[in-house]
Parts: C-alpha cells; structure tokens; sequence
C-alpha cells in the first residue's frame, strides 16, 4: 500500500523543474534577444562615433591638402594627425591622392612617410572612389580593430580626390563592455535560478506536504486505522479535500462500526442459536458455520470451512449442487449422520442479490430425532391398538355369527363359543383399561395414594398368593417353586400399594407365563445405601438380546402369537415402568435367552434410624 514513489515522479521533483525549465526557456530567449540588440546597437554607436571623428579630420586635413606645398604639407599632416587624438583610435594614416604616405600618427612608423602604402584598402578605395569600413583581428595584439578608409575630396567646386584617410580604432573595449554585460546578466541569471529553485521547492513542499499526509491517511483508512486526521493548512482545493478525507474518515469509522457490531450481533445470534447454520459462497464451500451445525455433523470448524457443503451433508448423491440453488423454495431432506439415530432436517435458502446474481446458499439445520420418534411411536400405536382390538373382536363376532347361524341351539358347542366369546371380552377390557391407566399416567393425571409400608411384608404376601395359584388344578403337573431371598431388615418405603402389587403381580406372572416348563423363581430383596432393590428370576425362556431394550414399550412382544395366546395385551411392562418411574424408581432387566430372565425394581430409599421408626 505504502508504496514509495520514485523521487523523479514525485511532484516535489517535478514542480522546482518545471520552474527551472521556465525559466531557463525565458532566460534563453531574453538573452539572446537582449544581448544581440545590445550588441548591434553598441557596435554601431562605436561605428558612427568613429565616422564622426573620421569626418572631423577630413575636414581638418581638408584645406592642407589643397596646400600644394610637398615639404610644408608632410609637417602639417603630421601636426594635425599627432593633435589628433581620441579614445580608442589606434592608428591614423593620410595617403595622397596616389597613395603615398602624407602623415602618420605612430612615431615608430615614420619611415613610411613618402612611400606608397602597401595596404590594399587604400588602392581600392582610391579606385573605387568610395569610402569603406570593417571590423578585423589584428595579428600583433589579437585585438578587434575598426578600420575606416575614407577618401578625402577638395572643398573646391571640382570636388576631386585629394587624398585617403586611414583610421583604426580599437572596438575590444565594446567587446569587453558587451561580454561584462553579459556576465552581469548570467550572473543575474544564477542568482535567479537559484531563487527559483529555493522558491520551487518551498511551493512544492507546500503543495506535497498536505498530499502525502492525505496520502497516508488514506492509507491508513484502507488499513482500518481512522484515529489519525489530516491537517487542514488552508482554504483551498487541498484543504477541502483534507477536509473531505477527514469528512470520510470518520463515516468510513462508522459504517465500520455498524458492520462489525452487525456481524458481532450475527455471531452471537448464530452462536446461541438452537438450530445449526451453515453459510456457503456460490461455489458451495463453507464460509460460515456455527457451533450448533459443528455439533449436529460432528465436524470442526477447520474441517468444514472450505468444505463444499454437499460432502459435508454427505447429499453427493441425491442432488446436484445446481439443483440446491435453483430449489427456490425451502427444502427438507433427512440428512444421516455417522450417528444413525440422529436425523436432521436441513431447510436451504439461496442468497440472491436484487440483480439475480447468487451470492451464496443459507442451510438450517434442526434436528428432528426426538420429534421423529413421537411420530413414530404414535404411528405404531395407533396401529398397535388398532390391532390388538381388531383380533378378539374378529373372534368375537365370527363365534357370534356361528351362533346366530344356529350354533346357539347346540348344547355343548353354545357355552363354549360363549366362554371364548366372554374371555375376548375380557381381553379387551383389560387392554382398555391398561390403555387408559397409561394415558392418564401421560397426562401426568394419574396421582399416587402413597402410605408407608414394609416392602418385607408387602412381596412376602404376593409370593404367598402366587404359591397358592401354583398349587391349583391348573399348574399342578408342572414344577414350579418360588424361593424368597429378603433382607433380615424391615425396610419402609413410601409407595401406593395398589398400583405397586399391580407391578409385582405383573412380573410374576410374566415369569410364570414365559416358564412353560417350569422352574425356579427366586425373589430378592435388597438394600443399598440409598435404595432398596426387588428382583424376580424365572428359568424361563428368556428375552432374545435385540428384544431387551424393547420388552417395556408399549404393545412389545418378543412372539406375538404365543404372548397373544397367553391373554396378554403387551401393556404390562409398559405400565410397569411407569408405575416405578411414578415412585422415582427404575425397571430394568437382564436376561439370556434360554436360560431366563431377571427383572430388577429399585426403589429410592432413606433408612430410618430406630428412634425414627418407633418415635
Ligand atoms: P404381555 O402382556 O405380552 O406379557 P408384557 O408387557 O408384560 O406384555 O411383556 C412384554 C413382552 O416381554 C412379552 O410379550 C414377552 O415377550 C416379554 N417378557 C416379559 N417377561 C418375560 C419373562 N419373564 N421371560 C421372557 N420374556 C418375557
């Protein structure tokens, strides 16, 4: 994010150039214009100073020349040309008309005078009869010298040539005014680069500095600090943007805030939610899962993040990933889990944006086992009374109908069919009344009439009863024989006698009944330290280990058709372990097939110190 800019392409390099370049470009042109103007107008002031002088010694030599004197005329040049002086006039000759020196200023040269002058300009100007004038280096002192050839004519009417003047000036001292101005002006221009530059750079510190603050802030506000703030420095556009990025820092915090209190709310929500919750994107992989879910699929967060959603619901095979989305509606599946007696019902919604596009899938996942179950089991139970209605009544109304058919006038036939007739009847009463004593016990309605009794006393009398069926016509032939086994202590317990004899009676007779051949029936009772424990053993046949867990739900029977022919109506255990839970008991039993049975009652107990039980 904080990526650093190269000093070339910083504004803090670009501004001070582009000042530089500016002025550089304004400099150049100025000067050139400048310099040159200077130039041309100095040179020609220098030219036309000097034509001035030139002009006044012409006119000075004008009236000796016409002096035809020879010897006279030498002495008189001479006179005029050595009073002859000026700034800057290096050399000045006069020739006569052919061109023989006449006069010349350098003493040193003086022996020239009367020879005919070699310089070419003078032959030239004699012939062409016209002045001339022009700048050269001179080889001995390499300067620039001005040379003026100017002929000179009489002041008479004829005008004619009488002679040429030769004058040199020394022009370097324009030359070194010119180069000292333009120094003063490269030296001005230094000074104003240099100003630029300090100038520049202030402006553009001034301009970067607000910038990469703001820069940095915005940095910052990406990052998700927005404690910082940017300096407002002025009440330009920089500033009103600093203003602005203060402006958006702060909503920029709150739409945060809002978010993440948001999210923190879903997250609780999720968290505490009963039903489990999965969030997949698009794709179908996990992104949100909540403990609930992790619980139900027994799976951690870490598995399942990521995780496509139809491996985890293990739905491979029956829907295609598609065919959850475009489900537009709810749908409820039962989902297997490694624990078969969990069932699960996930609802799935698709997230869609208003523009259609499909951001992902929401699933709810409940578990229903409990609800399945009671389903279930009220489903059987239905079945299961209608059933067991059904049997006596069809024997009923068929032994009816053969007595309606005449069987009735049958002495021996008639009391028979009525016996069966009466003992269906029976049947069915009893599973009625079974059905309503456990209905009430459902409602919670059935209240217990509870009194204090020895359970010693109370066990020992139903075995007495029972040994006195056993002794009857119709157990005579088989050996039956009960054998008690009790505790020496009288133990008191709380409990309604009545519907506590039912469950004896009940679990004796099963053992009678499911001991065809007979057999030892031992009855304990026992005493833990917070409980006191009945048990009845047969010799009998035994419950089969799948039957075990089953043997007190309602309408169970391990053979049917052989229980069914012993008149019972499935309900007594059932009735049973609700009786004990009723006293706060438990019932349970163990049993090998074959071998026989041990049906276990135990019952809560506090044992009274004797003070208690005679005070
Ligand atoms: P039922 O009226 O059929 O006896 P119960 O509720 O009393 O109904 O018993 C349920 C089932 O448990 C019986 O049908 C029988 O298969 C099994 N059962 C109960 N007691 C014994 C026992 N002592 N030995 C073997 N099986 C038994």
């Amino acid at each position: 994010m904080n990526k650093k800019i190269r000093l070339v392409h910083s504004i803090h390099f670009k501004i001070p150039m582009l000042f530089i370049l500016l002025l550089l470009v304004s400099l150049q042109l100025i000067g050139a214009y400048f310099i040159r103007e200077l130039e041309t107008k100095m040179i020609s002031n220098f030219d036309s100073q000097m034509s001035l002088n030139a002009g006044f010694l012409e006119k000075t030599l004008q009236p000796t020349l016409m002096d035809d004197d020879a010897e006279q005329l030498e002495v008189s040049v001479q006179t005029i040309l050595s009073d002859f002086t000026g700034a800057n006039i290096l050399e000045t000759q006069v020739m006569d008309e052919q061109g023989y020196i006449i006069g010349i200023n350098d003493q040193t040269l003086q022996s020239l005078i009367g020879t005919k002058s070699t310089d070419r300009d003078v032959q030239q100007v004699i012939l062409l009869d016209a002045p001339s004038s022009y700048q050269y280096v001179k080889e001995d002192t390499n300067s620039r010298v001005l040379k003026i050839i100017s002929p000179i004519y009489s002041t008479d009417n004829t005008g004619t040539l009488i002679g040429v003047l030769v004058m040199e000036s020394n022009i370097e001292s324009v030359y070194s005014q010119m180069s000292q101005t333009v120094s003063i002006f490269l030296n001005a221009s230094v000074v104003a680069i240099i100003i630029t530059i300090v100038l520049a750079v202030i402006i553009s510190r001034g301009l970067t500095r607000p910038i990469s603050e703001m820069r940095r802030q915005t940095a910052n506000i990406a990052d998700g600090d927005y404690s910082g703030k940017v300096t407002v420095y002025g009440a330009d556009e920089l500033g009103e943007l600093a203003e602005t990025i203060n402006d958006l820092s702060y909503k920029v915090k709150d739409a945060q805030e809002t978010t993440e209190s948001e999210r923190q709310r879903l997250d609780s929500v999720l968290r505490h939610m009963t039903d489990g919750v999965l969030a997949t994107d698009r794709r179908g992989k996990i992104i949100i899962i909540n403990s609930r879910a992790m619980d139900l699929l027994s799976i951690s967060q870490d598995r399942a993040i990521g995780q496509s959603i139809m491996k985890v619901l293990k739905l491979g095979e029956k829907f295609t990933f598609r065919q959850l989305l475009e489900t537009q509606d709810e749908l409820i599946l039962n989902i297997p889990t490694d624990d078969q007696d969990t069932i699960l019902r996930g609802e799935f919604s698709v997230i869609q944006r208003e523009s259609g596009f499909i951001s992902g899938l929401v699933c709810v996942l409940s578990d229903i086992t409990e609800q399945e179950k009671v389903e279930q089991e009220r489903r059987s139970f239905v079945s299961n009374v209608s059933h067991e209605l059904r049997t006596p009544l069809t024997s009923v109304k068929s032994y009816t109908e053969s007595l309606i058919d005449g069987a009735w006038e049958d002495k021996e036939i008639a009391p028979e069919f009525l016996k069966v007739i009466s003992t269906e009847t029976d049947r069915m009463i009893r599973m009625i009344t079974d059905l309503l004593n456990l209905s009430r016990m459902d409602q919670g309605k059935q209240e217990l009439n509870l009194e204090f009794v020895s359970i010693n006393e109370l066990v020992a009398h139903i075995i007495d009863r029972f040994e006195m069926v056993l002794k009857s016509e119709q157990y005579r032939n088989k050996k039956y024989k009960i054998e008690r086994d009790f505790t020496q202590r009288t133990l008191w317990v709380e409990i309604d006698q009545d519907k506590f004899i039912q469950v004896i009676d009940n679990i004796m007779n099963n053992a009678i009944k499911y001991s065809p051949d007979g057999g030892k029936i031992t009855c304990r009772l026992m005493e833990t330290h917070n409980s006191i424990v009945i048990s009845i053993t047969d010799e009998g046949l035994g419950i089969p280990r799948k039957d075990i867990g089953h043997v007190f739900d309602r309408f169970y029977r391990v053979d049917k058709a052989r229980a069914r022919s012993m008149g019972g109506t499935g309900l007594g255990l059932a009735i049973s372990k609700e009786v004990v839970q009723l006293h706060g008991g438990k019932i349970w039993v163990t049993s090998v097939e074959n071998k026989g049975s041990t049906f276990f009652i135990s019952l809560p107990y506090i044992p009274m110190d004797e003070e208690d039980e005679w005070g």
